[in-house]
């Protein structure tokens, strides 16, 4: 019998040898990451995550704990790890300069544009350039079972989304569906100017998968899925 799989990838990054990837499972923890056999080397890089727009550069291993939602590097050896529950991991990869973002999109910090932040970072460190990028967005909490208040729709109306795209009416009074996915797809094809054939999903709803963690359904769990992208070093 074979172990039970541990973590989601793409075919699209897997092609890439100098790249890992993953999107963790319910029960792939952070202790296990350096027991998976290409990962051994990494050191993994975590933040304190705000809900933030905040993103870091990095060249090396930070000295102090970094508090922000976004990490993008050119540096081997290094693990980025971003924890969710509902909220939707993104990865960036930039082929051409050798480049990889990992960035943490919940209401908040999508409306705040912080894939625009990250993308800025990299075009400024790396010279990267959104013809070439991809992007992949892993499992999140879907349209249909994110319920939302008006509060959410203001901050997105306030901020210049076309709300008419990313929100459904609700029966329930002041209340809205919001696609998370939908949002960050805007701010990658329209705002940053990625290929949309550059743009990939994981089909899964966190809220939906028993195989996935949901702050939602598992009533405000401490539990996060663990999931990386890093390049990793030559020999
Ligand atoms: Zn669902």
């Amino acid at each position: 019998m074979s172990a039970p799989k541990q973590y989601l990838s793409i075919p699209e990054l897997d092609i890439f040898p100098w790249l890992v990837h993953g999107f963790g499972l319910a029960g792939f923890d952070l202790e296990d990451l350096p027991k998976e056999p290409g990962l051994s080397r990494f050191r993994a890089v975590l933040m304190k995550q705000l809900h933030s727009a905040r993103v870091f550069w990095l060249d090396r291993f930070p000295e102090s704990r970094l508090a922000g939602d976004g990490l993008v590097t050119a540096s081997a050896g290094l693990l980025l790890v971003i924890k969710t529950a509902d909220c939707l991991p993104v990865f960036l990869v930039d082929p051409e300069n050798r480049a990889v973002a990992a960035i943490h999109c919940g209401w908040r910090s999508t409306w705040q544009k912080i894939l625009v932040s990250a993308f800025e970072l990299m075009r400024e460190n790396f010279g990267s350039r959104p013809e070439n990028l991809l992007a992949t967005l892993g499992p999140c909490i879907e349209q249909k079972c994110y319920e939302v208040g008006p509060e959410v729709l203001e901050n997105f109306k306030a901020a210049g989304f076309d709300t008419a795209k990313i929100f459904a009416p609700s029966n329930n009074k002041d209340k809205f569906y919001l696609d998370l996915k939908k949002a960050n797809r805007l701010l990658l094809a329209g705002e940053i100017g990625l290929r949309p054939e550059n743009i990939y999903e994981m089909p899964a709803c966190t809220l939906c998968s028993k195989d996935l963690y949901s702050y939602r359904r598992d009533r405000q769990t401490e539990r996060r899925l663990i999931n990386f992208i890093g390049i990793k070093e030559t020999d």
